[in-house]
């Protein structure tokens, strides 16, 4: 038996279809049926070349939801119930070791020096090499942490729970603190700041402001939760500032959310944490050069947390599940592209352009 892939060969290159032959499957590994699978700005970045973790030749994608084909042996769900063939599932995109420091001592699995992640730093050169979801069928390492899911759902709408809702529950998870009554603003309307402007609102603010460029996008955050929308192309750095002020009496916000990761957005976004605030930088999954910042007067002088954020652990992705189902008709509305595996290319180019807000691949 094959199955159909989409690999990334060459950075900037059209992904190839090729079918690769789907081996006997080792003790612990699972073989699962894609029924959707999410076109992340990380494989755009991978695409580019721009990402260090990306080997040659690779299936890209990390975000998926499928159907057991075959167990070897057995395994469990992360709630403890045996998973058999035709269970509907999603899985933690990232295996972590249990053996490192981060893993034992630290107890951060997000911080593992062993982690492998399906379709980032897991080349199809490599055993079982269905690594990633830009393919009909995936195969899971027995270290993989899976969750089975509700039958009756559209699966493309929980696939972006896996990575960037997960990365933005993986914040808030660590900043553990209510945020009733709080204002809270938003760098970025992709998904990322989706995410952030609907767990801010579970979590009680009382404003939400998401700064960014497309208008459509920043109307979906509005649906989301986000009482106010800055779009750049219509006010200034120093408008925007102004914008802050005003709805906080000249204090700041009380928590900023990054979810941009590209250069000059952590200088705009210091200055609108107020004194004691807590600024959350998630956004930057790659590399985006360095930032400028007045260390005394937007950070030591206010007294101000800095959190970095990255990657995420299985109870992050369970968040971010809790958190669609809750909302279904909001993050259906993320998915704003559908293609067939075979329109990879085409799928790449939207989420590139930004024509996209999520594209995702759908099986028959
Ligand atoms: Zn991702
Ligand atoms: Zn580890």
């Amino acid at each position: 038996m094959k199955s159909k892939t989409m690999l990334l060969t060459g950075f900037r290159k059209p992904l190839e279809f090729r079918e690769i032959e789907i081996p006997e499957l080792k003790e612990g590994e699972i073989l699962v049926k894609i029924e959707a699978a999410g076109v992340c700005g990380s494989d755009i970045h991978m695409w580019k070349g721009e990402d260090p973790r990306t080997p040659l030749p690779i299936i890209l994608g990390h975000e998926g939801v499928g159907r057991i084909v075959e167990i070897k042996g057995d395994k469990f769900s992360v709630d403890g119930k045996k998973l058999a063939s035709n269970d509907r599932i999603l899985w933690n995109r990232g295996v972590t070791c249990n053996e490192c420091y981060a893993c034992k001592i630290l107890k951060d699995p997000s911080l593992c020096e062993n982690r492998k992640v399906y379709g980032i730093n897991m080349s199809c050169d490599d055993e079982p090499y269905l690594n990633g979801c830009y393919s009909e069928y995936i195969i899971l390492n027995p270290k993989t942490d899976i969750f089975r899911i509700d039958e009756e759902l559209d699966p493309a709408i929980l696939v972006t729970a896996s990575c960037s809702g997960a990365t933005v529950a993986h914040g808030f998870d660590i900043l553990n603190e209510s945020l009733i009554g709080k204002t809270v603003v938003v760098q970025g309307p992709g998904p990322l700041g989706a995410y952030s402007v609907a767990f801010a609102k579970e979590l009680g603010a009382t404003n939400i402001i998401v700064i960014g460029g497309s208008k459509a996008r920043l109307e979906l955050c509005r649906e989301f939760g986000a009482t106010m929308t800055l779009n750049r192309h219509d006010l200034s750095v120093e408008e925007r500032f102004k914008e802050v002020m005003k709805i906080t009496n000249n204090r700041g916000a009380d928590l900023v959310v990054e979810a941009v990761g590209v250069k000059g957005v952590v200088e705009e976004g210091l200055k609108l944490v107020r004194k004691g605030g807590t600024y959350l930088a998630m956004g930057f999954a790659q590399p985006a050069g360095k930032e400028e910042v007045d260390f005394y007067l937007d950070v030591v002088n206010k007294n101000i947390n800095i959190q970095g954020v990255w990657v995420s652990d299985t109870r992050h992705t369970k968040q971010a599940m809790d958190l669609v189902m809750k909302n279904k008709d909001k993050f259906s509305k993320l998915i704003t592209d559908r293609f067939k595996l075979e329109e990879a290319n085409e799928a790449v180019k939207v989420m590139d352009n930004k024509d996209a807000l999520k594209a995702v691949f759908t099986f028959d």
